[in-house]
């Protein structure tokens, strides 16, 4: 696999890097560490005019944490930055924890956060040497009318794989999205499309600068779990992040989130999850947002070949663990008094 001629340009600032991706064809793409972007160039899976290359802005590969305000990782943090910084092992083990667990040790140390939440999505019949695509009629991804993966479908199902974006969603985190003309902040959930073929859409022109999640509850767990053929370099069959906290008084929970990844075209948020505010933590409750999970998931054919329906049974597995693991922390902080 080798690379094909690219026009590269190197801004060196937020607001040139937008001019440049607007003013280049829906084509134009951005560079982090590039190891999800190479790979599909290599593969012909896109083939931009021109790419942008993000190193060159300064401010982008900082993590600052303040306990009132929360934490703040630039989009150009590596996830090795993450692995080891302090501040996320001692406030967010849980994020540290993910990111460990994407692909190898190599690849962290070039993967950055930002291009982890803006990776394509992972189709088994798109993913394959272009002679393999080629072979069969083109896909919706590739402009044609048809999902080779979901048949009857009328759209893309390739399925998001990240694994920070279930984490950082389960933590309460947004995104700060920067445009020629200014940045706003969003709830990272909005940047996801839901179809397949574009799973992340920030807007024309538009870059993630900075990842936010707030300071966490004093009280609380949070954990997760990925389950993969091979404990290196494979994608997410099934990602459970979850995250709850507790009020001291009455261990009755303050919030609760469960957010699946591998399993739909989005990191996929269980509403059940959040109806437990206000309410004791029962095993029945754990059972029924478990199976409200199973229902919510929808794993396709995967890349690794593991099975739709042996993986649906493992988000009711993990989301059951998910939930008991972070109760137990939750619970035991207020014993200990921490
Ligand atoms: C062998 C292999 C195994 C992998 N395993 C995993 C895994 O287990 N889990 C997982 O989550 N991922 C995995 N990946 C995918 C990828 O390596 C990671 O998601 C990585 O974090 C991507 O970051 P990057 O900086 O290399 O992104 P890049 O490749 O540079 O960019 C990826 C996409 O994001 C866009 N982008 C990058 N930065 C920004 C920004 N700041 N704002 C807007 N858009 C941006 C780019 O335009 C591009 O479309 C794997 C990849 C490979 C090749």
């Amino acid at each position: 696999m080798t690379l094909p001629q690219l026009e590269i340009s190197y801004p060196e600032t937020v607001v040139d890097a937008c001019r440049l991706l607007e003013a280049g064809s829906e084509a134009t793409q951005a560079i982090a560490g590039g190891t999800d972007l190479l790979m599909s160039l290599k593969d012909g899976q896109k083939q931009p005019d021109l790419i942008v290359d993000l190193w060159g802005v300064p401010g982008l590969s900082r993590i600052e944490y303040d306990p009132g305000k929360g934490l703040q990782i630039g989009a150009l943090v590596t996830l090795g930055q993450l692995i080891r910084n302090r501040d996320v092992l001692s406030h967010y083990p849980v994020l540290a924890q993910a990111a460990g667990q994407v692909g190898s040790v190599q690849l962290q140390g070039m993967a950055t956060i930002g291009g982890n939440l803006c990776q394509d999505s992972c189709c088994v019949y798109f993913n394959r040497p272009e002679e393999v695509r080629l072979s069969l009629p083109p896909c919706h991804k590739l402009g044609g009318n048809t999902c080779h993966v979901v048949p009857s479908s009328a759209d893309c199902w390739a399925p998001y794989t990240g694994d920070l974006a279930p984490v950082l969603m389960a933590l309460g985190g947004t995104v700060t999205v920067a445009g020629r003309n200014g940045e706003k902040v969003r709830p990272i959930a909005e940047i996801f499309t839901g179809d397949g073929s574009r799973p992340v859409d920030l807007g024309a022109g538009r870059l993630i600068t900075k990842i936010m999640c707030p300071s966490p509850a004093r009280h609380s767990g949070a954990v997760y779990f990925k389950l993969r053929p091979r404990e290196t370099l494979d994608y997410a069959v099934v990602g459970v992040a979850v995250s709850l906290s507790l009020n001291a008084e009455d261990s009755r929970c303050e919030n609760a989130a469960v957010i699946l990844t591998g399993v739909g075209r989005a990191p996929l948020a269980v509403a059940e999850a959040e109806e437990l505010k206000g309410r004791k933590v029962t095993a029945e409750a754990i059972e029924r947002i478990a199976k409200a999970a199973t229902k919510l998931s929808h794993p396709v054919k995967s890349v690794s070949g593991t099975e739709p329906g042996y993986r649906r049974n493992m988000v009711k597995v993990h989301v059951e663990r998910g939930l008991s693991v972070s109760l137990e922390a939750a619970m035991a902080s207020i014993g200990d008094g921490t």
